[in-house]
């Protein structure tokens, strides 16, 4: 039975990075008038209460979004990717200079997508499914909300139409057979889709169990445009998860001069809250030349 809420960990660090990093992939894709695909496996509920009781029990957000927010409320100059998070950020509190309501990644790809555009949500979890729906109903884009294992769908609904689009695959790693089962069925659904754009999101932890999916994400064949991966780490953080990383099979091209100040600017807001923090790159696998 799973467990996990997303709604004791929304605005964490890590959704800072990865809600970020799925805003410039959507902005790339916006360069053209085309259509694009969003799928969002592991969805949660998709709107979520900073000053609900879970999230003042964990406070999260502290080092999460709020740095980067009471920067924006302070007139800090700010790159266009933060600038165009803080808009939609803005849109769910209006008039307020305290951020209450915090979009999760369904919400915040229909927030930021566009009437050609589909969307579609995969969620498991017997109560989070009826808010993702409920709280969908809100959102100013249709999106297709699925009560379906991430996995299965991940390659039942490959290849999709239209055919550009990227995924976003952001496991809660409750059950520790994920570790294992994750880059299988990515890489059967890269098969299918090779164009495609798959975000891979994991939490850094002690045990450092990540390194044994950057070392699978290493072997994965077929991702022509490469495997980037972005870790952005707190490191004064001493208990739980003191970073994280995505990454990103297929990047689209421009990502990183977009993503990049965004996360200078992040790092910058924490230090400024006086917690340090660091985000690097790396290449897992380069592009092809072809
Ligand atoms: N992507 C969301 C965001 O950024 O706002 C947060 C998602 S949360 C980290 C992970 C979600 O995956 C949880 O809501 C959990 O119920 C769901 N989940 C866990 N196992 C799943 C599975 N096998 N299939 C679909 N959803 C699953």
């Amino acid at each position: 039975m799973l467990s996990y809420r997303h709604g004791f960990h929304a605005g964490n660090h890590a959704d800072v990075l990865k809600h970020l990093t799925l805003l410039a992939v959507l902005e790339q894709l916006q360069r053209k008038q085309k259509p694009y695909y969003y799928l969002d496996t592991h969805a949660g509920a998709a709107l979520y209460a900073l000053d609900s009781a879970w999230a003042q029990q964990t406070q999260e957000a502290k080092r999460g979004i709020l740095p980067l927010w009471d920067q924006a409320q302070q007139g800090q100059k700010l790159p266009p990717l933060v600038q165009t998070y803080i808009q939609h950020l803005q849109v769910l509190n209006p008039g307020s200079t305290s951020l209450h309501a915090y979009p999760g990644s369904p919400y915040l790809a229909a927030m930021h997508s566009r009437e050609q555009d589909t969307l579609v949500a995969l969620e498991l979890h017997s109560q989070e499914i009826d808010q993702l729906k409920m709280n969908l109903c809100q959102a100013p884009h249709k999106v297709q909300v699925h009560h379906r294992d991430a996995l299965e769908g991940l390659v039942a609904l490959m290849p999709p139409v239209p055919r550009r689009g990227c995924v976003l695959i952001d496991p809660a790693y409750e059950v520790k057979s994920e570790y294992q089962s994750l880059l299988p069925k990515v890489q059967k659904a890269l098969a299918l889709w090779p164009q495609g754009c798959f975000m891979l999101w994991m939490p850094i932890l002690a045990s450092q169990a990540h390194l044994q999916l950057i070392k699978g994400a290493r072997k994965l064949s077929g991702a022509h445009s490469g495997i980037l991966c972005y870790e952005l780490e707190l490191p004064d953080i001493e208990q739980g998860m003191y970073a994280s990383a995505l990454v990103l099979i297929n990047p689209p091209w421009g990502l990183e001069a977009l993503l990049d100040p965004a996360l200078d600017a992040y790092q910058q807001a924490l230090e400024h809250a006086h917690m340090r923090a660091h985000w690097k790159k790396v290449w897992l696998q380069q592009p092809s030349a072809a």
